[in-house]
């Protein structure tokens, strides 16, 4: 460890190892501080990497994998015999991808001569240009003050605890412990039909768990556009996932190896038993050890890290990124906030797009939407028209048994301006990146309307939604005055 560095940063998930990354590629001397210890040794990577993105994609695709093969190949001619999921098995190729993309990151740092620092990073003062940081060391808690140009806070988040349902890591557990489950519950609670609730009760319900999701709101998918929305519930119902609205968990506690939960809808009140509990009702910013009493950083009423556009902080040379500031707690986010942050201190001038930033539910079929909704939109005072077009008649779709979802494009029909993409459909989280690439290249309806889309295709969805929105789709029925 050197005494002072050109820039220190303090967390090494997807938004601090990029910037890191990219710091020395520039020619910084960089130390990124990280405190993770993941099933007993030190880890970079972050949430994203040990218990979130990656981790949750695993289940998702072997879960998916396990459910096409027992109920869906029969009607390829294909017989398979018993089809059995081996839990434990499941969770050791979890653990494996973890670990090698935990490594890789461990990698990429030294080769790009960043000194990854194994321990606590604190803040102490940020302002004037040697910036203090303390460093706890995780091996024996020693504590050396630091100093650098510059500092990146990326501390991200952690889950929300909430009291009715205490989380207490054998029955009742957060996203992290819904990962690690030996054995397929028969029956699983979950509180929150967000973004977690919904992937996770995914690959509990195709192992075979009967799942049942609490959800607060009237509405699920209150974010996505409302189509969308309605079509997804539609189809997530269809496959098992018991979603029950408007509904409170107002109690849970376990009983003689079981979780007995109350919720309550309206003036009625419930007690349902179930194996395990999972608590996903939103994350939060975490900033425990960051900042010292006189780090000088401001914070906002809900505890994040006050930032601009450029996600500078009120102290100069001092940035904070990712799920510890302002926006959606999504790891592309805190990636390129991370990029912008090393570049502005390196004297460049990029600026993260963030109307532009997608979201994906990785479901199957996925849900993902980039840029407004149809309802957004309108109520931004645009004149709004849409399209959409039904994956039912797309030949690809059908040749592959994937025939369900839609793709529904947003334009102000003043200008023809594309404002959105959404879709519930096979691929849908590549599908919307068109979507992306066009808004940033402020392209029109009629763009898409004019470009040659291969043929067959899921992505003709996207031609024939373009299209529908003058009412000219080819594979529908168009009850839209034609252009
Ligand atoms: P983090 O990844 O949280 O990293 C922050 C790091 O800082 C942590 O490792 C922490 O140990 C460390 N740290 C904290 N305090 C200190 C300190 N004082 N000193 C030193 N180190 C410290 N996002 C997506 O975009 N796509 C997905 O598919 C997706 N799936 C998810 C699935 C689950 C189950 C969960 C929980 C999250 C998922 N997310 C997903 C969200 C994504 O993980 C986060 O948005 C992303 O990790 C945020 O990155 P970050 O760098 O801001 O923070
Ligand atoms: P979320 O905000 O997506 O959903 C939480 C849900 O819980 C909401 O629908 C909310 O209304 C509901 N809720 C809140 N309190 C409740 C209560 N007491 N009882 C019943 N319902 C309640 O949060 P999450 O699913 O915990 O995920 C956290 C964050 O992690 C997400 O916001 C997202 O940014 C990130 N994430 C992203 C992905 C992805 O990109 N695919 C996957 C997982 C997580």
């Amino acid at each position: 460890m050197k005494d002072s560095y050109d820039l220190i940063v303090i967390g090494g998930g997807p938004g601090g190892y990029e910037a890191a990354i990219r710091a020395g590629q520039l020619g910084m001397s960089v130390a990124c501080i990280e405190k993770r210890v993941y099933k007993g040794e030190p880890a970079l990577g972050g949430t994203c990497l040990n218990v979130g993105c990656i981790p949750s994609k695993a289940l998702l695709d072997s879960s998916h994998r396990y459910e096409a093969t027992k109920h869906e190949l029969a009607e390829h001619g294909i017989s398979t015999g018993d089809v059995a999921i081996d839990v434990p098995q499941m969770i050791e190729r979890k653990e494996a991808i973890v670990k090698q993309l935990t490594g890789g990151v461990a990698m990429l740092l030294k080769g790009n001569g960043v000194e990854w620092l194994q321990g606590w990073g604190t803040l102490l003062d940020g302002k004037g240009d040697g910036k203090k940081v303390k460093f706890t060391a995780l091996e024996d808690e020693s504590e050396t003050t630091i100093t650098a140009k510059y500092v990146i806070l990326a501390t991200g988040s952690v889950p929300i605890a909430i009291p009715v349902a205490k989380v207490d890591e054998a029955y009742i557990v957060d996203s992290t412990g819904a990962l690690d489950f030996t054995e397929v519950p028969k029956r699983l609670g979950i509180i929150g039909a967000g973004v977690i609730g919904l992937e996770l009760g995914s690959v509990w319900r195709r192992l075979g768990s009967e799942v049942v999701i609490f959800e607060a709101l009237p509405e699920l998918l209150a974010v996505a556009d409302k189509d969308i929305a309605k079509e997804a519930g539609k189809l997530l119902k269809k496959q098992g996932l018991d979603i029950r609205v408007d509904t409170k968990v107002t109690n849970a506690e376990v009983k003689d190896g079981q979780v007995v939960v109350t919720s309550q809808k309206g003036d009625a009140s419930t007690d349902e038993t179930f194996d395990k509990l999972i608590v996903c009702v939103g994350r939060r910013a975490y900033a425990e050890k960051l900042l010292g009493d006189n780090s000088g950083i401001q914070l906002t009423e809900r505890g994040l890290v006050e930032v601009d556009e450029q996600c500078k902080t009120n102290l100069d040379g001092v940035y904070a990124i990712g799920d510890l500031v302002r926006g959606p707690m999504l790891a592309h986010k805190a990636m390129e906030e991370g990029m912008m942050a090393v570049e502005r201190i390196h004297g460049e001038k990029p600026q993260v797009n963030y109307d532009t930033i997608i979201n994906v539910i990785y479901t199957h079929p996925e849900i993902a939407w980039v840029g407004l909704t149809e309802q957004q939109a309108a109520e931004q005072g645009y004149e709004v028209k849409t399209g959409s077009f039904n994956l039912a008649a797309n030949g690809r779709a059908l040749a592959q048994s994937e025939a369900q979802g839609s793709i529904k494009v947003v334009a102000d029909a003043k200008t023809d301006r594309l404002l959105g993409m959404h879709a519930v459909s096979v691929g849908a989280g590549d599908i919307v990146h068109q979507g992306m690439i066009a808004m940033e290249f402020v392209s029109s309806i009629e763009d898409l309307q004019l470009m040659t889309f291969a043929h067959p295709t899921i992505s003709e969805a996207v031609h024939e939604a373009a299209l529908s929105a003058d009412g000219r789709a080819i594979h529908a029925i168009q009850r839209k005055k034609r252009k």
